[in-house]
């Protein structure tokens, strides 16, 4: 048995004398680093966890891992904050929960791959499962707010009609703003609606190791056919793949096998296909010809609603001022947004207390955050409002043209209104990162690919129109940035 394996064996037999929500809160990201001579080094994500570990359940520990088979002489609890990351080695609890008492599986670090149980061609009737997309990813669980309505609908749409609807869709942002999580939901998603599919999902870096690994050791076929037998191939962060030609080659030619025969791909990136640098000009054309949607950090509302969600999945009650507080001040990815809410909850139950607005406070100025509201009080006073809209930039930037907001936002298509237009769109979009979708919306119900062009065009103009670029950057100075 492998120590992960351990770790989750002894996690299991805590059920009964943990709550819960305790465990979900406690020891999700955690593993069992080594176990030597009787001792055990754990390893836990941050210090509170450390502590609590240490005053809490060291002696629980020892009696279960007595139960598993391993009677111990000493523990100890170490700090790796990598845990938080995604795709590091720590248990997920929630996973390990939902599989119940079910036998636990030999996780292979490779490839993910879930093939159901009803067996499926190509696997003569096998069943296996390796590594599965991680179930807590849905797409019913992903909080739809205006900056991610257009990247969720599709994603819908693909798991409906796999192979038929959009075909590669191409899912971009930055980190942290739900990519993984909308892959993995389509994913499981597709595995709803179609039991007997099989969908591949890796990152392009397991992608490039893995067809490493296969060069070295002659099996490149083996390779081949475990990517292209797939009835849905979901690669992540695909500008992984830069400047990697034998492995793009690989790709390409995945792609294109795939891609004829209708079999669904999905991607994603931190930048649109056009910006990929490093990336084969027939591959990026490639990622063209779908759909492209983006994701981008969501409005104060539906950041709220993810909070509530979050506290709903970790069953928490946590008073809404302290989220309203959090979801005023952490401003660029859903990650942060959550790691600061994981945070306030652990050190809450280490002081068996509830987070309150000042104990989170002290939590975002240890993370450098409080860059908008200095101190709690000011919070109350500012009426709990996100500083910057869609509306003010729009306005500030029609007085900035000497034009009104109806200009800006209408139909008219003079020089004179279309160049303010443009850049009001650049402005909304690279400085507060508000997606197309969203910018459309506002810009008179435009479709998001106009205002993708609007964009485009002042990132290329600003190259060689000195002008444009001073206006630009006293409108910033206006806004503040
Ligand atoms: P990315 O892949 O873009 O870096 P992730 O998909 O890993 O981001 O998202 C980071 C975290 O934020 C995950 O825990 C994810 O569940 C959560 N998250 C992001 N967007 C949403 C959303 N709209 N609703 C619920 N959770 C979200
Ligand atoms: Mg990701």
């Amino acid at each position: 048995m492998t120590d992960l394996e351990l770790w989750k064996k002894v996690i299991l037999s805590l059920q009964d004398k943990i709550k819960r929500s305790d465990m979900l809160v406690w020891f999700n990201s955690t593993n069992l680093d080594s176990l030597v001579d009787h001792k055990a080094t754990i390893v836990v994500p941050s210090v509170f966890t450390q502590e609590w570990f240490k005053q809490k359940y060291k002696k629980i520990l020892f009696d279960a891992f007595k139960e598993c088979g391993q009677e111990l002489v000493d523990m100890e609890f170490e700090v790796d904050s990598n845990l938080l990351h995604e795709n590091s080695n720590g248990v997920d609890v929630v996973h390990l929960l939902k599989q119940g008492d079910k036998k636990i599986r030999k996780v292979p670090n490779k490839l993910e791959v879930r093939v159901t149980t009803q067996g499926h061609s190509g696997q003569n009737g096998d069943t296996f499962t390796t590594k599965m997309l991680n179930p807590k990813y849905r797409l019913d669980n992903f909080v739809v707010g205006n900056d991610n309505r257009l990247a969720h609908a599709a994603c819908q749409a693909v798991a409906k009609k796999p192979g038929l609807s959009y075909n590669p869709l191409f899912v971009y942002g930055n980190v942290g703003l739900g990519k993984t999580h909308l892959l993995q939901g389509t994913g499981n998603a597709i595995l709803d609606f179609y039991s007997d599919s099989v969908v591949v999902y890796g990152t392009a870096e397991k992608f490039t190791n893995e067809i490493v690994e296969s060069i070295q050791k002659s099996n490149v076929k083996t390779f081949r056919n475990r990517y292209r037998n797939a009835d849905c191939l979901i690669i992540d962060d695909i500008q992984f793949l830069a400047d990697k030609e034998r492995t793009q080659e690989e790709f390409f030619h995945t792609f294109n096998e795939l891609y004829h025969e209708n079999k669904q791909i999905i991607i994603s990136s931190d930048r649109p296909p056009k910006e990929l640098k490093g990336i084969d000009d027939r591959l990026v054309s490639r990622f063209e010809m779908g759909m492209i949607v983006d994701v981008s950090f969501p409005d104060y509302e539906t950041c709220l609603a993810i909070l509530h969600r979050k506290c709903q999945e970790m069953e928490m009650l946590i008073p809404t001022d302290v989220l309203e507080f959090i979801a005023y001040n952490v401003q660029n990815s859903i990650r942060e947004l959550e790691g600061v809410l994981v945070q306030a909850i652990a050190q809450a139950q280490l002081e068996d207390s509830t987070p309150t607005i000042n104990s989170v406070s002290k939590i975002l100025n240890k993370l450098g955050k409080i860059n908008l509201v200095t101190s709690p009080e000011k919070f109350m006073e500012s009426g709990r409002k996100p500083m910057t809209s869609c509306d003010e930039v729009i306005d500030l930037v029609s007085d900035y043209y000497k034009l009104t907001k109806y200009d800006l936002i209408g139909e008219r298509r003079s020089r004179e209104i279309m160049i303010p237009r443009q850049v009001c769109i650049y402005l909304l979009r690279k400085e507060f990162n508000f997606s197309f979708e969203r910018i459309g919306t506002e810009f008179g119900g435009r479709n998001h690919t106009t205002a993708m062009h609007a964009f485009n065009k002042i990132v290329r103009d600003i190259k060689k129109d000195q002008k444009l670029v001073r206006d630009i950057n006293a409108i910033k100075k206006e806004i503040g940035l």
